[in-house]
């Protein structure tokens, strides 16, 4: 098995210099220079030799040659069809990966995981444009493909916001959303010099565990999921005024007041304090 050796600025340059390769802003191409964010990434996963891996945006490889020499097949899915002169260069001799030129939104993974690891889950590992990261993690979720962890760097704002705590100013409709499906933790901050080219923000690789089932059981999710954009659209206001008539919706501020109290609160509590536990049984209670 070949040794990693791309993740260094003077190994990178010269291989996008050999290819004459040009960035694609609306590819977010912003290419890992850093040895220690790389393997901080492959310990964050927790990828072991039995694992089959989805990596999503591989740019030129740097992160596919540390995954392939610790997982048992990486699949790597790369929109950017110039990138395939170069992966097929620096994949050479890791005889455990495959590279598709797809979009990963059009990508079928559970037939990805039916063909790679016999349908068992497989572990996501993704550096993307931050405009569609958020969009893909709720798709890997919501789909129920077979996925059982998400690694991602996010911009540093966005992993504060999905990892907050009920009362936090940034705790909100995203932290509940990926809260449901997966248990969140911040592993490795990374700063703009860890790229070529250099973002203009923050980044942070978030772990995100998927629960064996959601972390709470609701009887309609969809309904729940309205109560907490309602709370979290009008969050000065009291939870009995942002749920009333909130679209979609038909209770009345009775019907929320008396569930309320049947949970023992006060018609004044307000929801962005509320935990994701008391959101499900608020809305099994106004079924
Ligand atoms: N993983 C590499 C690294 O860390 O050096 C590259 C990261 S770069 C931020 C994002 C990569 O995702 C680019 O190679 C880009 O072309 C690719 N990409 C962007 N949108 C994509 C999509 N919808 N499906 C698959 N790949 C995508």
């Amino acid at each position: 098995m070949p040794v990693p050796y791309l993740g260094n600025p003077v190994r990178c340059e010269a291989v996008l210099r050999s290819f004459d390769f040009s960035f694609r802003k609306r590819f977010g191409q912003n290419f890992l220079i850093d040895e220690d964010v790389l393997e901080g990434i492959v310990e964050a996963s927790g990828v072991t030799g039995d694992d089959v891996v989805l990596e999503i945006g591989p740019g030129i490889g740097s992160l596919t040659q540390y995954l392939a020499s610790t997982a048992r097949k990486v699949v790597a899915v790369e929109i950017d069809k110039s990138l395939m002169p170069i992966l097929e260069h620096t994949l050479d001799g890791w005889d455990n990966v495959r590279v598709l030129n797809q979009d990963i939104l059009k990508t079928d993974i559970a037939a990805i995981a039916e063909e790679e690891n016999g349908g068992k889950p497989l572990k996501v590992i993704a550096n993307l444009p931050y405009y569609i990261t958020t969009p893909i993690i709720m798709k890997l979720f919501e789909s129920g493909c077979p996925i059982d962890s998400v690694t991602v760097m996010v911009q540093k704002e966005v992993a504060d916001r999905i990892k907050s705590e009920p009362g936090s100013k940034e705790y909100g409709a995203i932290s509940l959303a990926v809260q449901y499906y997966a248990k969140a933790s911040a592993a490795i901050e990374v700063g703009p010099e860890s790229f070529v080219p250099p973002p203009k923000v923050s980044s942070t690789v978030l772990h995100l565990e998927r629960y064996p089932e959601t972390r709470v059981k609701v009887d309609d999710e969809e309904q729940m999921f309205k109560i907490i954009r309602g709370v979290f659209n009008q969050r000065r206001k009291t939870l009995v005024n942002a749920v009333a008539n909130f679209e979609g919706l038909a209770f009345s501020k009775d019907d929320i007041r008396r569930a309320l109290s049947e949970m023992g609160l006060p018609e004044t509590a307000r929801g962005e304090t509320f935990s994701l536990e008391q959101f499900a049984e608020l809305s099994n209670r106004l079924k």
